[in-house]
């Protein structure tokens, strides 16, 4: 059966485009983060919609399981193949087309396989803005954001994917072909479907198209790297900047002691902004618009300085220096990869819980294992971190075992407080492999089954990202 539906893929898509060699198919089957990996029956690369809907329909009829992979800079492990070696990995890499772009209906047209940056360079090139921003999009594509319904640096001011997406093309697991590429701000005519596809991680279908919205450009920028003493700092720093700022509010982005000591360990050249602050948090704000925002920057950290908010701020006079304190805070995922082990949580609560639940937690995780050290950074301004631990320092260099003995307990502890919180325990990677079932055991039952109830009336033989967001 396997060569049957071997041959039909070669014959629709080309010999080339089916990759079944173990150096071709190395990259496919393990994740970023190098911690997840599996087998595949085949790599296939389809080019256009149409090859999409030939294989989804191959394999529909063959009854073998489809993993759709866009960039692979999933966390999650939701976009590589099981171990079982019988599952087919669609990349949509060589889907990478513009197929339109409105800068006055402030629209973009793009195939999903577009890596994100080629879309903020497109629509910079038509003289619009696409705000969306990760550390990973030199690689991540517009098809995995809206599956992953990816977050980043700009959601304050934008929203997530979801909210920048107006329409979109999907291959059904039947091989059928959705076409709701409408760019309509306004069509209230039922059901919103593009909504059950955005962060559904394709275990519905493979988007292989979407119109994205643009804005107005906002190329005048003021950006600062401000040193406070704890997380409840932060947050009422963060309403000052509101307060004097408005929409012009673009980041508000956290970063504690230990994530800034690892980006300035290993990323060649960074330096600190602030040397001489002892506060073991800082905050990086950015306001973005049109004409001069130095103004209500210093205005805020001025009043802030005067209620004792604020330690230390770094002010950037110029886009170097803006660029600088930008990849202090994008190089800690890198940073933190090359010290090995590493236990990611990415976790949502209501603003105003933020502080109290990071005091709160602190102790647990160390009464748990003693000495762990808390990586945390992230989306403040959303109420979203990145609370990541590594191993703690110990002779011999055993801390990443200690790490991984203790992992179940440590991220048990971290989710049961979340949920006690009322927060999210995947506020934007998703839920992959890797968290689908933790998510199924917070979730009410009546959750549950109105997911289970959409996954099986669209992909009722449940060939679409097995194991994947439904454990
Ligand atoms: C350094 C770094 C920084 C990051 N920062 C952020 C961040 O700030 N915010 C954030 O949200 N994420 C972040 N991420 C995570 C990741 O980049 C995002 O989840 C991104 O949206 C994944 O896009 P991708 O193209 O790489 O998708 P992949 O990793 O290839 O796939 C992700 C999931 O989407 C599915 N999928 C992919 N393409 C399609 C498609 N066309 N149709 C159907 N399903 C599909 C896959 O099956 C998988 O389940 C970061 C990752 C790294 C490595």
């Amino acid at each position: 059966m396997s060569d049957d539906l071997l041959q039909r893929l070669r014959e629709a898509l080309g010999t080339q485009h089916v990759l079944t060699d173990e150096s071709d198919v190395a990259a496919y089957i393990v994740d970023w983060t190098g911690a997840h990996s599996g087998r595949a029956l085949a790599v296939v690369r389809p080019g256009s919609t149409e090859e999409v809907a030939d294989v989804v329909a191959a394999c529909h009829r063959a009854g073998v399981a489809i993993v759709p992979q866009g960039g692979n800079t999933g966390l999650v492990a939701g976009g590589v193949p099981d171990g079982s070696g019988n599952q087919v990995v669609l990349s949509l890499g060589r889907m990478r087309a513009i197929r339109d772009i409105d800068p006055v209906a402030g629209t973009i047209t793009v195939e999903a396989g577009v890596v994100l940056a080629d879309v903020q360079a497109a629509a910079a090139a038509a003289g619009r803005l696409f705000p969306m921003s990760l550390g990973s999009e030199g690689s991540c594509t517009i098809g995995g954001n809206l599956s992953t319904n990816a977050g980043g640096t700009a959601v304050l001011r934008y929203g997530m994917t979801r909210e920048l997406a107006l329409g979109l093309e999907v291959v059904l697991p039947d091989g059928r072909v959705w076409d709701g590429l409408r760019g309509l701000r306004k069509d209230n005519t039922g059901y919103s479907l593009k909504d059950v596809f955005i962060g559904a991680e394709g275990t519905l279908g493979v988007i292989t198209a979407a119109v994205m919205r643009l804005f107005p450009p906002t190329p005048v920028r003021a950006t600062a790297w401000v040193s406070v003493p704890d997380t409840a700092s932060a947050v009422t720093l963060l309403g000052l900047v509101q307060a004097h700022a408005g929409a012009h509010l673009a980041t508000y982005e956290i970063v504690n002691r230990a994530a800034l000591d690892l980006v300035l360990t290993h990323l060649p050249g960074a330096r600190d902004p602030a040397p001489g602050a002892t506060s073991d948090w800082a905050v990086l704000v950015e306001l973005a618009g049109t004409s001069d925002l130095d103004a209500p920057l210093e205005a805020a950290l001025g009043e802030a300085v005067e209620q004792g908010l604020v330690e230390d701020a770094a002010f950037a006079g110029s886009s170097a220096q803006r660029s600088t304190l930008w990849a202090l805070r994008e190089g800690i995922s890198e940073a933190q990869k090359v010290e090995g082990a590493t236990l990611k949580h990415d976790v949502t609560l209501p603003i105003a819980d933020l502080a109290l639940w990071t005091d709160r937690i602190t102790p647990i995780l160390e009464s748990i294992l003693p000495g762990v050290r808390l990586v945390t950074y992230g989306h403040v301004g959303d109420g979203n971190l990145h609370f990541n631990l590594s191993p703690p320092v110990v002779d011999g260099g055993n801390g990443g075992d200690a790490l991984l003995a203790a992992a179940g307990e440590l991220t048990s502890a971290i989710y049961d407080s979340v949920a006690a919180a009322r927060g999210s325990i995947s506020a934007e990677h998703g839920l992959g492999s890797t968290k689908a079932a933790a998510a199924a055991s917070y979730k009410s039952q009546v959750e549950v089954d109105l997911m289970r109830a959409i996954k099986d009336a669209l992909d009722p033989q449940g060939l679409m990202n097995p194991g994947t967001l439904l454990a």
